[in-house]
């Protein structure tokens, strides 16, 4: 008997999390691993987002609550976008989900037909191209350059758009890349958007920590007509630190969210009452906390940039936003000790030759490129005290230096 069901076939275990998984393992056995792998923001949740949830569990908010979420807390998601974005949403607009990735496999899960086709821009986040596989849908990988920032241009979208094109997912500030859109770049491919009807999936993790008084926009913000075709999904974790609690959100298209709950009704029904009510708190209390987390991002991103750029062979763009650098390592692979070390291995990924001897020989956890759909790249996430970050930068300084001897 065959146990495995072929939808595996497709996918494979989320490389961020497990290169997270195996850091930590390593940090238990007693070994000295600085993890730039998984990307959580390494605050504390502020003190008044857990004294709701604490609130939450002594008033008894301790049972299921409806399957799309509580009514509190959708108003206050409401009350973010018309704050934040200008967005004008109604409660069967907005939908809770277990996780912004939670969200995320349920808009596919709701939209896709098989063979269905989503337009992916990489490097992308690891787990879209999956979860449009999971959701039988064909993801179609469209590559940026990094000399054009990782951005997107509106003829590379014009002419990867086929009948079968369904969505188009935007990332902005992106994940690895820390690339994002301005508003007039987003109004070149929204007219795309509109001359062929595609939806686009507007993921806004990352909106609340951006650079340089950068102004965040997504594509739902430029016209009614392009809100029609976007659906936005966002969360808590990262603008709040609160990864662990499990709470992101979508807004759009009324038919989308009711069959949205549909399959949540049917799987997890609603996200943690608890989570839920330090949601509410986050997103109606003071926002100076996020603000204060974007400025030490920023320091940090400076600190990580200036360090990698000064290691001959590493090339890295600046990031826009949120807590991830992009090193390019062509100049590395080019070294005679790393073509030795391809030479001894059976291990076709650059990016993850690099990581894996990184890791075991200089304890350093990093996310290989080829996770993103870029084996030229390391993916770092900074979002760890500068200490850290020095000590890790120097020792892949040390390694690069190795393989030039
Ligand atoms: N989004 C974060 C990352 O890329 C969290 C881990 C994950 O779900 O991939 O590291």
């Amino acid at each position: 008997m065959e146990w495995n069901a072929r939808r595996l076939d497709v996918i494979e275990p989320s490389p961020t999390l497990a290169i997270s998984a195996k850091a930590a393992e390593l940090k238990k056995k007693g070994e000295d691993i600085v993890s730039f792998g998984a990307g959580e923001p390494d605050f504390e949740t502020p003190a008044h987002i857990k004294e709701a949830a604490k609130k939450a569990i002594d008033k008894g908010q301790t049972r299921y609550t409806a399957v799309s979420g509580t009514v509190e807390l959708k108003n206050a998601i409401i009350t973010k976008f018309k704050r934040d974005n200008g967005l004008e949403y109604s409660t069967n607009q907005i939908i809770v989900g277990t996780g912004g990735k939670q969200v995320i496999y349920n808009f596919f899960l709701a939209t896709l037909n098989p063979g269905d086709e989503v337009i992916i821009p990489a490097p992308y986040w690891v787990s879209y191209a999956d979860i449009v596989r999971l959701a039988e849908g064909k993801a179609v990988i469209l590559p940026t350059k990094k000399e054009e920032g990782f951005l997107l241009s509106p003829e590379q979208l014009e002419k990867a758009i086929t009948p079968k094109t369904k969505v188009l997912i935007l990332n902005s500030p992106s994940n690895p890349t820390g690339a994002a859109y301005s508003r007039s770049q987003l109004e070149a491919l929204g007219k795309v958007v509109l001359k062929h009807k595609i939806m686009v999936l507007s993921d806004d993790i990352y909106e609340c920590i951006n650079f340089d008084g950068f102004q965040f926009s997504n594509i739902a913000m430029l016209s009614p007509e392009l809100k029609e075709l976007t659906f936005v999904a966002n969360g808590v974790s990262k603008a709040y630190s609160m990864t662990g609690w499990r709470i992101g959100y979508g807004a759009g298209p009324v038919d989308i969210i009711r069959n949205m709950d549909t399959i949540q009704s049917q799987s997890t029904s609603n996200p943690s009452s608890i989570s839920q009510a330090a949601a509410e708190a986050a997103l109606t209390g003071d926002q100076d906390c996020v603000a204060e987390m974007a400025k030490a991002f920023q320091k940090r991103r400076d600190l990580i940039v200036g360090l990698l750029n000064a290691i001959p062979g590493v090339e890295v763009n600046v990031p826009q936003g949120a807590f991830y650098v992009f090193p390019y390592l062509t100049g590395v692979y080019e070294t005679e000790g790393f073509k030795k070390l391809a030479a001894s291995s059976s291990e076709k990924s650059k990016s993850k030759l690099f990581c894996a001897h990184l890791l075991d020989k200089y304890k350093v956890a990093a996310v290989p490129g080829i996770a993103f759909g870029d084996d030229n790249a390391l993916r770092l996430s900074y979002a760890m005290g500068e200490e850290d970050i020095k000590k890790g930068v120097s020792r892949i300084a040390e390694m690069v230096r190795d393989l030039s001897l």
